[in-house]
């Protein structure tokens, strides 16, 4: 058995050399990804649950890699934020995302764009600054751009709070991102001025089984609405999740019950449907 022992060691260690190695290229080809400028926004609409109609979108990022190979999110953004170029990552999400506004705006002036932040962007307010920059001169209202944010970024609690009353005070409506799925989302929403509450997928799709946790989304859901907070269920995928919810009276919801993301061309042919609907 030693020598199969072994074996099985050299592998494992060969594999964490191979994963980390991995990780430290990508890292590499990020920051020149960042200035070449290999990313692109999807948009996944987002659905007002009572009327049914599309009225703004979720801003969600891609690296196209050379290649023409598409890399998630997931797969980068946490080695984006090791490596300290998330802030440009981020600046260039908001780059983005003003410049389809423009198209987006053409089509219905009340659309709004959510837009996430990452942790590292609520560590100061320099991303905010510059989205305040970015904005200046355009015909877009800051009140169209709302901010996600995960309790990832609360860690430092004061510190948070004092970038999303920043946030709100140039006219954004911030939102707690991924709700219920950290060790510490009661606290947050005393301690945070937040604006709207999206409730996490897992929570989502409960709705319908008959686990325990359905009663915990219900119970998220009049919670929010105690507090005053818009509410934005994620990840709906069947009729009865949002029939649920609707009953439910959340305000908002996305998933691919509605559609997925999609690029802007794409979103805009959506929103003209689903608003003439
Ligand atoms: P998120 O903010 O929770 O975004 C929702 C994710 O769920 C998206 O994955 C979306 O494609 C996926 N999704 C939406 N509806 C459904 C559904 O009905 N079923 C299923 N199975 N999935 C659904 P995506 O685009 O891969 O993004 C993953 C995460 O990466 C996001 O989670 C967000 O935390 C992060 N992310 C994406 N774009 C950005 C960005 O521009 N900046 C930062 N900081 N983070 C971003
Ligand atoms: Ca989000
Ligand atoms: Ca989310
Ligand atoms: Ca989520």
């Amino acid at each position: 058995w030693l020598p199969m022992g072994m074996l099985a060691a050299a592998l494992m260690i060969g594999v964490v050399v191979w994963l980390s190695r991995r990780r430290l290229s990508l890292a590499g080809e990020l920051a020149i990804a960042v200035r070449r400028r290999e990313f692109v926004v999807h948009y996944q609409p987002i659905i007002d649950l009572q009327s049914g109609r599309c009225v703004g979108a979720e801003a969600l990022v891609r690296w196209i890699r050379p290649g023409g190979k598409t890399l998630r999110p997931d797969l980068f953004i946490s080695i984006a934020e090791e490596n300290g170029l998330m802030t440009r990552i981020t600046e260039e999400v908001f780059r983005l995302v003003i410049r389809d506004m423009e198209d987006l705006l053409a089509e219905d002036r009340g659309m709004h764009i959510s837009v996430n932040l990452s942790a590292s962007d609520l560590k100061d307010g320099k991303a905010l600054r510059v989205l305040q920059c970015m904005l200046a001169g355009t015909a877009i209202d800051a009140r169209q751009i709302w901010l996600e944010a995960t309790e990832r970024g609360f860690m430092d609690v004061d510190k948070a709070r004092g970038i999303i009353e920043q946030a709100r005070e140039q006219g954004h409506a911030v939102a707690i991102d991924d709700f219920g799925t950290g060790y510490s989302s009661l606290s947050y929403l005393q301690r945070l001025p937040l604006d709207t509450l999206k409730i996490d997928k897992s929570f989502v799709d409960t709705i319908g089984t008959d686990s325990a946790t359905h009663k915990v989304t219900d119970h998220i859901i009049d919670m929010a609405k105690s507090l005053n907070l818009l509410t934005v269920a994620e990840g709906i995928e069947r009729q009865e999740q949002a029939d649920h919810l609707k009953a439910r009276n959340v305000d908002f919801g996305q998933g691919w019950l509605y559609g997925k993301p999609m690029p802007v061309p794409e979103f805009i042919l959506y929103y003209r449907r689903n608003v003439a609907a």
